[in-house]
């Protein structure tokens, strides 16, 4: 296929681009003309806006010009070279730290330069360190260099700007020799510039450009890049789902002799919206195609439930499920659930723990291979091992947003056995705007759960400041010795097991001495599997009043008598993730209570946060709210769909986009195939490998 930026031609290929700098741009992800070409400019200087020296403020980037008056070697722990600058309005220095015979040599007092760079305060008066300069004749050539805003890259250390615009100037060059044909259809191109020249316009903007529509994405060049981005993004989805749809499932048709004794056996019965969305799992997995369906439902929802009902109506056709969580806890608290209610049915279940090593582990994959497992429970690991399956059918994943979308196909692709594909399912319980979905899981199904199990009553949410702790603690024994059960959720910045573990050690120590002769209980990651078995038994049990947790507890964890969360530096957790925690208490009669507790003081982002926290039970609208305030992105993890993953794209901007781009992405692939491939290709040159027929 003729790749139309040159996604063929390696970055060495272009002159000045030696072993070492090859490297160097590899390490910024730029391997071809193309990443050159889609490797974007974060912010513009302005180097032809010329300011007086009598007007420059400190902390302006900005250019000045003058006469070199003094010029001065000032010894030092360090050699300096100091030139000052007069242009009648005022004098400046200029400071180099670095500086060899050929600029000291340039730099002759009488001469006239123009100096680019931020201003600071110096001793003697404002000054520029290191500045970008040029000897100009005098002031009748004080023009602008190129009449150009000069574009500042993401970089890495030891490339610098200048490398990196001469490569980009070439590419462009390259570019405008080869100009691509138009992929978009006609009629939307009157409103968007051909793709040379946005990029060319984004590359290189010339001086008078408006700087309020380029900062609001609003500049025709943008947009043609926001398009391309968005619809490269929506067929790339599409092309999954027509890649999915012409691959072969087996067909599972639910008989019931297993699901009628486990509904019967259930001490409740399904809500309406579990029902409905059994339903159209049930439909789905009547055809020979693969089922890849999204099951959406709130904290406390009953996904679980939905889960064993699909595994059950495979299970019933003979055959193999995977039950894949996001982490060793939850995998285990599936386990148990599912060994409650599967092994009375006679269904031989596992759990594929990370711990499990050497022949024990091998034993366990000899066991899924003959196929005398049927319901495998285990962390995403259970992919990256060789484990070989006899017959899978089916493949659930709980908590998706957990997993990339690039993660989650490559998981599906490792299912594919005789060419058969397992169905999917997957379940997750951060709810996104209807728009958004339709975009970011274009190649799903949905279903929703939109119904909590009777009985719940809502959690009432309070904020208080750290410096309240004491009070807090009175709190939580007044609790216990009413007979309800307390988590006391611990967390650090640090993304470390270790010192999480630690912190949550010390803590419950402190809170032991306070309390006895309440039991306090502790479990975090560091614990072996059978270790956090026994603690979270103790809990159930209520031989343990308050159970002190890293996040380890945010899924999966499900003891109705527990009525009080405390959460320690709440501000610092995301809203999805202290939704997903407190949704840990609510879950029996009793009122139950969370309290946030942050450090002061607080900034105004993380006082609005709290407040959705305190004003809403329902994940849907706390969702769109940490989407308001934070961006999409920050909501379903960078690794999905975050800004990472897009290049000019703002999912929350330009979401009035999408109903456009639904449309040209249907025709294009209708009309013109060959397009869309290419323009996936330019975009998401990975997802190639998913999608290829
Ligand atoms: P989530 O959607 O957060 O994964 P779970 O599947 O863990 O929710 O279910 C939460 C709790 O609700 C569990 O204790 C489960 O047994 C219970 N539950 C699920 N479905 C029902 C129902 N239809 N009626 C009553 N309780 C239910
Ligand atoms: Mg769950």
């Amino acid at each position: 296929m003729n790749s139309r930026l040159f996604n063929h031609i390696p970055i060495k290929n272009l002159s000045g681009v030696g072993p070492a700098l090859e490297q160097k741009l590899h390490k910024l992800g730029l391997n071809t003309i193309q990443d050159l070409l889609l490797h974007f400019p974060f912010r513009y200087e302005n180097r032809a806006l010329t300011s007086k020296i009598a007007d420059v403020k400190v902390g302006q980037h900005i250019s000045i010009e003058g006469e070199i008056v003094q010029k001065q070697i000032i010894a030092g722990r360090r050699k300096m070279l100091v030139c000052t600058l007069s242009d009648g309005t005022g004098l400046a220095n200029l400071r180099f730290m670095y500086f060899n015979v050929g600029i000291q040599n340039s730099l002759r007092q009488g001469e006239w330069v123009r100096a680019y760079g931020e201003i600071k305060q110096g001793k003697r008066g404002v000054e520029i360190i290191h500045p970008q300069y040029q000897l100009i004749r005098h002031q009748a050539s004080l023009q602008t260099d190129d009449g150009q805003l000069t574009p500042v890259y993401p970089t890495t250390e030891g490339m610098t700007q200048t490398v990196l615009r001469k490569l980009i100037t070439q590419a462009l060059l390259l570019l405008k020799r080869n100009q691509p044909e138009e992929i978009l259809p006609t009629n939307l191109m009157q409103a968007m510039p051909d793709i040379v020249t946005a990029l060319s316009t984004i590359h290189q903007p010339p001086v008078d450009i408006d700087p309020a529509l380029i900062d609001s994405g609003e500049h025709p060049a943008q947009k043609r890049l926001i398009f391309e981005e968005l619809l490269a993004y929506q067929l790339s989805m599409q092309l999954t789902k027509n890649y999915n749809q012409d691959q072969q499932a087996y067909p599972l048709i639910a008989s019931q002799k297993l699901i009628s004794p486990f509904l019967a056996q259930l001490p409740f019965s399904l809500t309406d919206a579990q029902k409905r969305v059994t339903e159209e799992i049930e439909q789905d997995l009547k055809y020979p195609v693969p089922m890849m369906r999204l099951v959406q439902g709130d904290v406390g929802s009953g996904k679980t439930m939905v889960a064993a009902m699909a595994a059950l109506m495979a299970i019933e056709n003979g055959k193999q499920v995977v039950l894949m969580a996001p982490t060793e806890i939850l995998a285990e608290q599936h386990y148990l659930n599912f060994k409650k209610w599967f092994e009375p049915l006679n269904i031989t279940l596992d759990w594929v723990s990370g711990r499990l090593q050497g022949k024990a582990k091998q034993a366990q994959f000899d066991a899924i291979t003959r196929g005398e497992i049927t319901m495998i429970i285990g962390t995403h690991a259970i992919f990256y091992d060789k484990a070989q399956f006899a017959d899978l059918a089916l493949v659930i994943i709980d908590e998706q947003h957990r997993f990339g979308v690039n993660q989650r196909l490559s998981l599906w692709q490792k299912g594919v056995k005789n060419e058969r594909c397992p169905h999917q399912l997957i379940m997750t319980a951060t709810p996104i705007p209807r728009t958004l979905a339709m975009t970011i899981y274009a190649d799903l199904a949905i279903s929703i759960i939109d119904e909590l199990p009777p009985g719940r009553t809502p959690i009432t949410t309070v904020v208080i400041a750290n410096t309240r702790r004491l009070e807090i603690i009175e709190r939580v024994k007044q609790a216990c010795k009413h007979g309800s059960q307390v988590y006391w959720v611990c967390t650090l910045v640090e993304e470390s097991e270790t010192l999480d573990a630690q912190a949550a050690e010390n803590l419950a120590q402190e809170l032991q001495a306070y309390l006895a002769p309440i039991n306090v209980g502790l479990i975090h990651g560091r614990m072996k599997p059978a270790e956090k078995q026994q603690i979270m038994q103790s809990f159930k049990d209520n031989q343990i009043q308050l159970l002190v947790a890293t996040t380890v507890i945010e899924v999966g964890v499900d003891v109705s008598n527990a009525s009080l969360m405390i959460i320690e530096n709440a501000e610092r957790l995301g809203l999805s993730q202290l939704h997903q925690l407190r949704g840990r208490v609510g879950r029996g009669s009793a009122v139950s209570h969370c309290v946030l507790l942050y450090q002061a003081p607080l900034s105004k982002t993380a006082q609005s946060r709290l407040q959705v926290m305190r004003d809403s039970n329902d994940g849907f609208v706390i969702a769109q709210k940490d989407m308001e305030i934070r961006g999409i992105g920050e909501i379903l993890g960078t690794k999905q769909i975050g800004t990472a993953d897009f290049k000019v794209v703002d999912l929350v901007r330009d979401q009035h986009l999408i109903g456009q781009i639904q449309r040209v992405s249907h025709y294009l692939l209708d009309h013109h195939p060959q397009s869309a491939r290419q323009l996936v290709d330019c975009w998401l040159p990975d997802r190639e490998k998913y999608i290829n027929a």
